[in-house]
């Protein structure tokens, strides 16, 4: 099965899916989004409202903020795979919890193996959980680890900067890192003989312009 096939097999799968209670709550499944073949995957926790709406990952406020911040990384949506860790949304927006992130688990893994990103980022405390249990997002946000054949990075989520401001300046930062650290995790992966990367290196007046320092 091509990578494409395998996405809409999943994305089909997850349409109709009865494996946790968290169908009740769905109006749409929330598989994912992205190229069948890209070089990074977001994982992020769930679908909220809008998400739910819409059958969309990150289209609500935490999503326009995501844009920004992949646009100050030189990176358009279209070029990421953006997906959760949970496909169908928890109600009230509550955390999932640990038998709904394992039910959906086998989702994610097929996602993953068939887009094959060199780097994960893991969005929040949730999704962080599946590569570190345990870390604390403090202390390990930003930083790239190498597992298995692919790299993991956990990145605080945007809805957090969005409602704490002073974790604002640690998200930015984070995001302007990851040109540095494609280049860095495709040397890794013995694939730095690829075509030029898409991004571009941000300025600082970027950011300036954009109000976040
Ligand atoms: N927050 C998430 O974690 N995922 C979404 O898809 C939207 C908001
Ligand atoms: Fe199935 Fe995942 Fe939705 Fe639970 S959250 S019903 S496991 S698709």
């Amino acid at each position: 099965m091509s990578a494409d096939q395998t996405l809409a097999q999943v994305a089909q799968e997850v349409s109709v899916c009865q494996k946790c209670t968290l169908y009740h709550s769905r109006k749409k499944a929330v598989p994912g989004e992205g190229p069948a073949k890209c070089e990074i995957m977001f994982i992020g926790e769930g679908p909220g409202f809008y998400e739910n709406e819409q059958g969309r990952p990150f289209v609500g406020a935490a999503g326009k903020f995501l844009d920004e911040l992949l646009a100050q990384a030189g990176l358009k949506r279209e070029d990421v795979w953006i997906t959760n860790i949970v496909k169908c949304r928890p109600p009230g927006n509550r955390d999932p919890l640990p038998e709904e992130v394992a039910a959906c688990d086998e989702y994610l893994e097929r996602q993953i193996q068939a887009v094959d990103p060199s780097i994960i980022i893991t969005l929040g405390r949730h999704s962080m959980g599946k590569y570190m249990p345990g870390a604390k997002i403090t202390a390990v946000h930003g930083q790239m680890r190498k597992m298995g054949d692919r790299y993991v990075i956990a990145m605080f989520h945007p809805a957090a900067a969005l409602h704490q401001a002073s974790l604002k300046p640690a998200v930015v930062a984070d995001f302007a890192k990851l040109p540095q650290l494609l280049e860095q995790a495709r040397k890794g992966r013995g694939r730095d003989q690829q075509p030029e990367a898409k991004t571009q290196e941000p300025s600082e007046g970027d950011f300036k312009q954009l109000g976040m320092f």
